[in-house]
């Protein structure tokens, strides 16, 4: 017997489906997946494979209105940063437990963000909004340092930091160019935008989170312990639990609560990025989902269940026995690119693998695929994964194995 029917978006481009799926199967749900593109199984599994215009989010919500009047869903699921809105209106129009769209919409558009965050009082660096067209000559006259980024990309996709007003010049050419990628255009007026921001100095961290009827539970705070000042931001490391003291993990979480209840999001997964100085936390990005990449495969909580079993049985209303973390440290690394050109060979994998703590490597772009280093990149190059006593352990067990990794770039 298939228990009740669980609706997973899945976007075209995202790590995550597999993790996702093999949460469904352990909780033994009736799956159906939505993508945007007809998937070749379709037309054999119409009921379980759907597509659905994902770009518009109201004849989704349609579409899937007609279809749970013959096959009742109880739980929607959004996959990734790519789906959290048509998610959100999906779950409004079937009465699911879901965000409300407004919040939802205010997490995918950096100016709105930026926008809601200072109406509801969060720390957060100073901004601007400019149109692409304007002179950069003209704007460059901020205060620096300073980051300008784009509204609608993620994975620190086009955000460059400025020092002087060449630099400004510079980045803010290099952003243009990215914006004006036809997939990029595609993404709507917020791809003609470009976003100023005071640079906040200090270290970084993120935290992962759970909002129930609006109230957050922290999941795992994990420090970036690798420096993060520019002028490109690659994500690397990733550690929990977070070393940081007690009562600046409490601020920060307090600061991210602050956030989710400003931006109104009430539901499901957070993953919020801080910077923290003297002054306390400040707020740089809340996005409506959870961690990225394959980064989710470093946590567990209770006796083992998955960050994505949490995030069904949240949507599906059922009990989660347990948000304690495991106890051992963890670490991840998304592998950096180190420049770009055509990726021939990985060495050292073996040796790398065999380093204590490091429970897996991954690596996600295939031999012979071009990779494409920050600021216009979008994709890691792979993932390392590690567990130890301690986070200092498990930090050093990534570094270890990260150096006895070879890539022969051509
Ligand atoms: P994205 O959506 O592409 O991840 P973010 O706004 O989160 O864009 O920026 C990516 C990274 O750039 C952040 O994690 C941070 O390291 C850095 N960054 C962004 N804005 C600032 C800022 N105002 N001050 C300092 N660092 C910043
Ligand atoms: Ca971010």
């Amino acid at each position: 017997m298939a228990g009740p029917r669980l609706l997973l978006l899945v976007p075209t481009t995202t790590y995550r489906t597999e993790d996702f799926v093999e949460a469904a199967r352990r909780l033994d749900v009736d799956l159906v997946v939505a993508a945007e593109r007809p998937n070749t199984l379709a037309a054999a599994l119409p009921d379980h494979l759907l597509t659905l215009p994902f770009a518009d989010p109201a004849a989704s919500a349609a579409q899937m209105r007609e279809y749970a009047g013959t096959h009742p869903v109880a739980a929607v699921v959004p996959v990734d940063d790519a789906t959290t809105v048509v998610g959100a209106a999906i779950g409004q129009a079937l009465g699911l437990r879901a965000n409300p769209l407004a919040a939802v919409s205010a997490t995918r558009d950096k100016q709105l963000m930026r926008e809601t965050l200072a109406r509801g009082g969060v720390r957060q660096p100073a901004f601007a909004v400019f149109s692409i067209a304007d002179d950069p000559a003209a704007v460059a006259r901020a205060r620096y340092p300073c980051v300008l980024k784009p509204l609608v990309l993620s994975a620190s996709r086009g955000v460059i930091r400025a020092d002087t007003a060449a630099e400004f010049v510079a980045a803010w050419s290099r952003i243009a160019a990215i914006l004006a990628e036809p997939e990029v255009r595609a993404l709507g007026d917020g791809a003609s935008k470009i976003l100023v921001e005071e640079f906040v100095p200090g270290v970084e961290v993120s935290l992962e989170g759970m909002l129930t009827e609006g109230n957050l539970t922290t999941l795992a705070i994990f420090d970036k312990p690798d420096p993060l000042d520019g002028p490109f931001f690659e994500e690397t490391i990733y550690v929990t639990p977070s070393r940081l003291p007690e009562a600046t993990q409490r601020a920060i979480a307090d600061c991210a609560g602050q956030a989710a209840r400003a931006l109104g999001l009430t539901d499901g997964p957070v993953h919020v990025e801080l910077r923290i100085n003297d002054a306390g936390p400040w707020l740089i990005e809340l996005a409506a989902r959870s961690i990225g990449g394959l980064c989710s495969r470093t946590l567990s909580f209770g006796t083992g269940m998955s960050l994505e079993e949490i995030i069904l049985r949240h949507a599906l209303g059922w009990p989660i026995a347990s948000l304690e973390r495991e106890r051992p440290a963890a670490g991840v690394m998304m592998i950096p690119i180190p420049r770009g050109g055509i990726l021939e060979d990985v060495g050292g994998l073996d040796a790398a693998r065999a380093v204590a703590g490091i429970e897996d490597i991954t690596i996600s772009i295939a031999k012979g695929h071009t990779i494409v280093p920050l600021p216009e990149g979008s994709r890691y190059l792979g993932f390392i994964f590690s567990r130890a006593a301690t986070p200092s352990l498990a930090e050093a067990a990534l570094r270890r194995a990260h150096a006895l990794l070879a890539f022969n770039i051509r």
